[in-house]
């Protein structure tokens, strides 16, 4: 890791983490005084993309490097109903920096407003993979740093991934402190065990397939997010066992970089969704360092060049080298993301 802001990034990551996880350890007592069961979700949210935002703008000099494409904003929040919302989201910073004003913590997640114009800026998804988040399952926390529309370099926070490749991944270990992984293109992908900066990072990577052991494959919990139909008719092409791993998330990228499963597949349920740019870019690539490709259904890389969204993609394949490739020959055969508009 070379890119200076990097550690900033790590550093941003890893206190949002523990607050969100501060957060989920109470959903229900939050739910329960905001009289809504998916505020948790949404003040974990705001606190997480106001103290990502306050750190990188704080801790970075370069005006480019505060830019934010940020999954939120506070148009919601901003409503007389919402003052309760409001004051858990500054509360909840407050964990975090106790002297931080609710006036400052919403202008922190405005100034996540960037435009995605320019050639460098970052994109945020402060909680991502929220169904999981409110089950008590598996989120993320992810930054991915866009440079002329590759991105160079990807911050994932899985704050309930367990360190211990041998456990199911599928189920939240809410008793660690969760795992962080940073990558940089064309020099790897590294992984800090229980979230701990001071530590030294471990390389990591996904080994390439190898055609005597099951497909260990990662899809979304969510029916709509993956077509589940097709996935399994993919699958179904290869005569080796198959083991399906639901989680949110993209902790499902850092499953397959660090060896945990042999593929992520995405299959899209639309033919007028596009992916949306902070649900890949961070993942992505701890993933690709790690040595796993990452392409769409079609075969193509994924395209930042175009905004917040994957506007030229459909879906996504993600896997170890070799096995990728077929599953791609797959869905092609298969005709997935074909007549797509
Ligand atoms: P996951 O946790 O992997 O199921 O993905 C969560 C993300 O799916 C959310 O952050 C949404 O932005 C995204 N999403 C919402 N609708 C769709 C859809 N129709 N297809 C694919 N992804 C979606
Ligand atoms: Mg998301």
């Amino acid at each position: 890791m070379q890119h200076p802001a990097i550690p900033i990034a790590l550093e941003a990551v890893a206190s949002a983490m523990a607050i969100t996880r501060q957060v989920q350890q109470h959903v229900e007592e939050v739910a329960g005084h905001l009289k809504d069961d998916r505020s948790p979700v949404t003040v974990a949210d705001y606190a997480a993309q106001a103290i990502v935002s306050m750190v990188l703008r704080e801790r970075l000099d370069d005006p480019a490097l505060q830019r934010i494409v940020g999954e939120e904003d506070t148009g919601d929040l901003q409503h007389a109903d919402h003052t309760p919302v409001r004051a858990a989201v500054t509360q909840a910073v407050q964990a975090w920096r106790p002297q931080a004003s609710e006036s400052q913590v919403m202008a922190a997640i405005d100034a996540c407003n960037h435009d995605a114009s320019g050639d460098l800026w970052w994109t945020l998804d402060p909680v991502d993979g929220t169904k999981g988040f409110l089950r008590g399952g598996q989120y993320a926390i992810a930054l991915g740093l866009l440079h002329n529309g590759h991105v160079e370099a990807g911050v994932l926070g899985c704050p309930n991934l367990s360190i211990d490749p041998g456990q199911d991944p599928a189920s939240a270990d809410t008793n660690g402190t969760g795992m962080l992984y940073a990558a940089q293109r064309g020099l790897g992908a590294w992984e800090f065990k229980d979230g701990d900066l001071s530590a030294s990072p471990l390389r990591i990577t996904c080994p390439a397939w190898s055609e005597n052991k099951a497909i260990r494959c990662c899809a979304s919990v969510e029916s709509h997010h993956t077509n589940k139909g097709q996935t399994s008719e993919l699958l179904s092409r290869f005569e080796q066992n198959k083991v399906m791993v639901r989680l949110d998330s993209q902790t499902k990228y850092a499953v397959l970089a660090r060896g945990q499963a042999d593929a992520y597949l995405r299959l899209p349920t639309r033919n007028d969704y596009r992916e949306r740019i902070w649900d890949h870019a961070g993942g992505m690539l701890v993933a690709t360092e790690a040595g796993a490709v990452v392409t769409d259904v079609r075969g193509l890389p994924l395209d930042f060049s175009h905004g917040a969204r994957l506007e030229h993609n459909r879906g996504v394949i993600a896997a170890a080298d070799g096995l990728q490739q077929r599953l791609v020959e797959g869905a092609v055969a298969m005709g997935i993301g074909a007549d797509d508009t």
